[in-house]
């Protein structure tokens, strides 16, 4: 009987472990924590599920936090300008903020009560990798962005940069009124940013998530700097000042009185380098190491992409591994390179798009923010086209995907811009 290794307890690790148990397949998951300690860690992120990886967790009866009167229901974008560009697009369906404090540890359980095997080990080196290959006819190795991932070759020329692109600052707060409608603010900060406003649902309820992602050196870097554990008043002083500049629609809705960070261990400060990765090692005598998630591709998390990605490389792997086993193929070197391939075909789009909104927006993304800003069709397709990467990435890498959606909404409607005909994106 097939038996799969997997390292790291983050959603990729956890919805393929729930994926392969569903399909009956023997598993066993290696995590540096129990339930317990990822509860009572730090703030690692403030992820947006979205309407696909929703969906997976619906299937995979994972779906604890369906409320459909919590979630996500539009995007508010703004440009900082004179005059100030704005659009408001739907989302549909609707996207899910949700504290991976309180969304793993769950799913942790549930693998667990599903017949899954969970061993409380330490920070995993590459030996212990190679150690694993020996009991496990596949090892995969889902442990986020942390050192273990250097295991597998960086791909040079999929990973443009070697430096972060933006610095980032996140926390939780109490004291800025929810919006009348639950939705993300997008604020744009041309040459310094952005400024994200979100409702997040922690083990305490929902709360106000605000994450700043600083271009190094600018205005909102100061953010991403402060020391986050010495006196809260500090952060929540600069924040305030921060938003009152650059994010008044957020600022208006604040109450100075009652404003404060709702711990100390609810923020965070980090700095990523986009990077991409050969998905897989040889362990020797035949056996095999696969990354999948970040550990395979990390994006900033500017356009919400990285766990959606991580969901969506997950589940095309455990498809893999299922129909590899029922028809009784090795999980060989073969399958590795093909896994290489279609996991890229998956999260490449996200990994294009997001890099390039790291970049000064070209003249062909200004033309659709300032036509969405004129046209709520534009404005609800970009909203709900996050959730189709694929689909972002033609549509934004150049004037002529960017001319042919909006061309779309010339003639007959379609809904999401789908009417386009652009050559398929082959970066
Ligand atoms: C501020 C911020 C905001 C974000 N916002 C979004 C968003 O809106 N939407 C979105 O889709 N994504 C977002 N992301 C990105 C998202 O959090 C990641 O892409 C996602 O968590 C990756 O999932 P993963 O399972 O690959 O890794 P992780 O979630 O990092 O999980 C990896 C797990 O492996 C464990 N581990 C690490 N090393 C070892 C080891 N050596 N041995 C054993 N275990 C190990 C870790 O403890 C962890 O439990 C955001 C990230 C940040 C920082």
């Amino acid at each position: 009987m097939s038996s799969i290794g997997i390292v790291g307890a983050g959603i990729a690790g956890l919805q393929l472990g729930l994926f392969l148990r569903r399909h009956g397949i023997s598993c066993t998951l290696y995590t540096d924590r129990s339930s317990d300690e990822i509860r009572s860690s730090r703030l690692p992120s403030t992820a947006a599920l979205l309407g696909s990886t929703r969906r997976r967790d619906r299937e995979l009866g994972t779906n604890h936090w369906d409320d459909d009167a919590f979630g996500c229901f539009y995007v508010d974008v703004r440009v900082k300008g004179l005059p100030e560009l704005s659009s408001r697009g739907r989302i549909d369906p609707p996207a899910l903020f949700i504290d991976m404090r309180l969304y793993l540890p769950r799913l942790l359980e549930d693998f667990e009560a599903r017949g899954g095997r969970v061993v409380r080990a330490g920070a995993l080196a590459r030996s212990d990798v190679e150690r694993l290959g020996q009991k496990h006819d596949l090892v995969v190795v889902a442990s986020g962005r942390s050192d273990l991932s250097t295991m597998f070759p960086r791909d040079f020329d999929r990973s443009p940069w070697l430096e972060p692109q933006r610095r980032l600052f996140a926390g939780l707060f109490r004291g800025i009124d929810f919006p009348e409608e639950l939705g993300l603010l997008f604020q744009i900060v041309p040459g310094h940013g952005e400024i994200f406003e979100s409702q997040l649902l922690t083990a305490e309820g929902p709360v106000t998530c605000l994450l700043f992602e600083a271009i190094p050196g600018g205005v909102l870097d100061a953010a991403t700097r402060v020391p986050c554990d010495d006196d809260p008043h500090v952060v929540e002083s600069l924040v305030l000042d921060l938003l009152e500049a650059n994010a008044p629609s957020v600022h208006d809705r604040v109450d100075r009185q009652i404003f404060h960070l709702t711990s100390p261990g609810d923020c965070m400060q980090a700095a990523i380098v986009p990077t991409a990765r050969r998905a897989y090692v040889d362990l020797g005598e035949g056996r095999y190491a696969i990354a999948v998630g970040d550990a395979f591709a990390t994006h900033d998390p500017v356009l919400w992409q990285g766990a959606n990605a991580a969901s969506r490389g997950a589940w095309a792997l455990g498809e893999a591994i299922v129909q590899a086993v029922t028809l009784g193929r090795p999980l060989d070197r073969r399958f590795c390179e093909g896994m290489d391939e279609r996991l890229w075909s998956l999260v490449g789009p996200s990994m294009h798009w997001t890099n390039a909104f790291l970049s000064p927006p070209p003249p062909h993304t200004m033309a659709i923010f300032s036509a969405a800003s004129r046209d709520q069709s534009i404005a609800d397709a970009f909203a709900s086209n996050f959730d189709d990467p694929a689909l972002q990435w033609r549509i934004f890498r150049g004037p002529e995907g960017a001319s042919a959606f909006l061309e779309g909404f010339r003639g007959p409607r379609t809904r999401r811009g789908l009417g386009m005909t652009v050559a398929p994106a082959s970066a």
